[in-house]
């Protein structure tokens, strides 16, 4: 199956990643959010990163109009998802929100249609056992940032065939990544490993082990990380962090996910990383 028509949902920090590398690689995209300044301020940001790849020489002059032509805006979600092959979901790390998008998404898009989930943790099984297609519903994991990071993580959930599974994993190919399939567990492979990691940089920054700078500064030179865990975080977003250790806690019922009390009070303080200027480090 030819995936040529995509929606997305939610035009956050993913979402509007993945509209960018979809509409780059000669896709048609909805876009879609519940208001339009949230779409329009994805538009910005897109129509920034592509004046970034076009100053880098990654894409030609002249290739930002095109691709920007080809995404399409919308607050309709029912109306938004009936011409389209693929729709990627990429709403907040919550169960509850993600069951309501899923319901509507089963009962507006056509039967044919692949649904997937950017989520960072939520069970591709139990997302799709509320629709009446949980063949057709997969784990679709873009990376942060989406336009530069090359893996996709496919997660198959227990009734997701091979037929949705190579028509996805073909798909990201063609938008320039590597897709690697992993079975349906919490976290799946990315998050269970990452997010023990950050957590305890959480931990050891509450106990006064050390500063955020010198954290991420020994995992950057001592272990060759491309950037430390604290600013990992604020680039995710600490609310995402939360969510996701949030599910691994639950889920696996072992304490060593146990959020941070660190972590939660940022994130009650509003301090959520890059996307509020202010996280663990300061964004001016
Ligand atoms: P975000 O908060 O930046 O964006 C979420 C968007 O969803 C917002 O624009 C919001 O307005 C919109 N939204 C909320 N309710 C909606 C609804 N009912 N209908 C349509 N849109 C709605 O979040 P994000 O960081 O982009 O994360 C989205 C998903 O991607 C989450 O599941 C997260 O776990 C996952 N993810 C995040 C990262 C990361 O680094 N941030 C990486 C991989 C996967």
């Amino acid at each position: 199956m030819s995936i040529d028509r995509i929606a997305v949902v939610g035009g956050g920090t993913m979402g509007s990643g993945i509209a960018h590398v979809a509409a780059q690689n000669g896709r048609f995209v909805r876009l879609l959010d519940v208001s339009q300044d949230v779409l329009d301020s994805a538009l910005a940001t897109i129509a920034k990163n592509l004046d970034r790849q076009i100053k880098k020489g990654v894409l030609g002059e002249g290739a930002k109009e095109p691709i920007l032509g080809r995404i399409e805006t919308g607050t309709d979600l029912g109306a938004g998802v009936t011409d389209v092959h693929l729709v990627v979901e990429a709403v907040p790390e919550k169960l509850d929100l993600k069951r309501t998008i899923f319901t509507k998404l089963d009962a507006c898009a056509p039967a044919e249609t692949i649904l997937a989930s950017n989520t960072s943790s939520i069970s591709i099984t139990e997302i799709a056992a509320i629709t009446k297609r949980p063949d057709k519903v997969i784990g679709m994991h873009f990376m942060n940032p989406v336009p530069v990071m090359q893996l996709v993580e496919i997660i198959r959930g227990l009734a997701t065939t091979d037929e949705t599974t190579a028509a996805v994993v073909q798909l990201s190919t063609e938008l320039g990544k590597t897709a690697v399939e992993v079975n349906d567990s919490p976290g799946f492979v990315s998050n269970r490993v990452l997010m023990p990691m950050i957590n305890e940089a959480v931990t050891v920054l509450m106990e006064g082990v050390a500063e955020p700078e010198a954290i991420d500064t020994v995992m950057k030179l001592g272990m060759n990380h491309p950037m430390g865990p604290l600013a990992l975080a604020d680039l995710i977003g600490l609310d995402t962090c939360l969510n996701i250790l949030e599910v691994l806690h639950r889920e696996l019922g072992d304490d060593r996910y146990r959020p941070s009390p660190l972590l939660r009070k940022y994130v009650a303080a509003g301090w959520l990383g890059r996307k509020s200027g202010r996280g663990f480090h300061s964004y001016g």
